[in-house]
């Protein structure tokens, strides 16, 4: 088992090694951290739904589009979808929407797209005429009140729950998945990663770590399990 510089034992079956002159043997791992790892995967999407979870929701808004069609070739034309829309809200009415996507497939193969939007809010009627006019039939804008844990766990509400407890993906799982997100753990665009107070942060990296140094204080523990859906 391989061990980090503070001596504890890493899951990640696939660590990166660097030589070290604090450790015993010279050589101090690191967890690989990659999208295609198994165990690194799961934890980041969960420190990427506390990030979102930590950051203020207000004005924000949540879409879920979807198809019936080939899984694969719907999840790409949803994505390009949604997109063309925002940019069609752009272009039309000057509104730029900060905002995080993810496509999932439902237990039955049918895939969906949530995206989960920062203010400026989007009227839904405006958002069904950006959807019309980016050949998106189906089309739901609904504004947040779920409570923030809660909403960012549904984002993922598929794919998390199969990783189980301890977090590790089923390797076919992570790699549907991944395929369908083109391999990403989520997608965003514009000044979508807040920290607690509203503050625009430079992106996922750094939302990650604040959401860790958060979860470490024990305060913060209470209302996020149990309340999650
Ligand atoms: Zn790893």
């Amino acid at each position: 088992m391989s061990r980090d510089w503070r001596g504890r034992e890493l899951a990640c079956l696939t660590p990166r090694a660097y030589p070290d002159a604090r450790m015993p043997d010279g050589i101090r791992f690191e967890a690989c951290r990659r999208n295609t790892c198994v165990v690194c995967a799961p934890q980041k999407i969960l420190s990427l739904a506390h990030a979102i979870a930590l950051s203020p929701l207000s004005q924000a808004g949540f879409i879920t589009l979807a198809t019936f069609d080939d899984p694969l070739e719907a999840a790409r034309r949803l994505r390009q979808g949604a997109n063309a829309a925002f940019r069609w809200l752009h272009r039309e009415h000057g509104l730029t929407v900060p905002r995080a996507t993810i496509v999932e497939l439902s237990p039955t193969g049918r895939p969906h797209v949530h995206v989960l939007t920062r203010k400026p809010a989007v009227p839904p009627r405006l958002f069904t005429e950006a959807c019309s006019s980016a050949g998106m039939g189906l089309s739901n804008i609904e504004a947040v009140r779920r409570p923030p844990i809660a909403l960012s766990r549904y984002l993922y509400k598929t794919v998390l729950p199969a990783f189980g407890e301890p977090l590790v993906a089923d390797e076919g799982d992570l790699a549907s998945f991944l395929e369908l997100n083109g391999n990403r753990l989520i997608g965003t665009r514009g000044a979508f990663w807040l920290d607690r107070e509203g503050t625009v942060l430079d992106g996922s990296v750094e939302a990650m770590k604040a959401a860790r140094r958060q979860r470490r204080r024990p305060k913060w523990g209470e209302p996020q399990e149990g309340g999650s859906s």
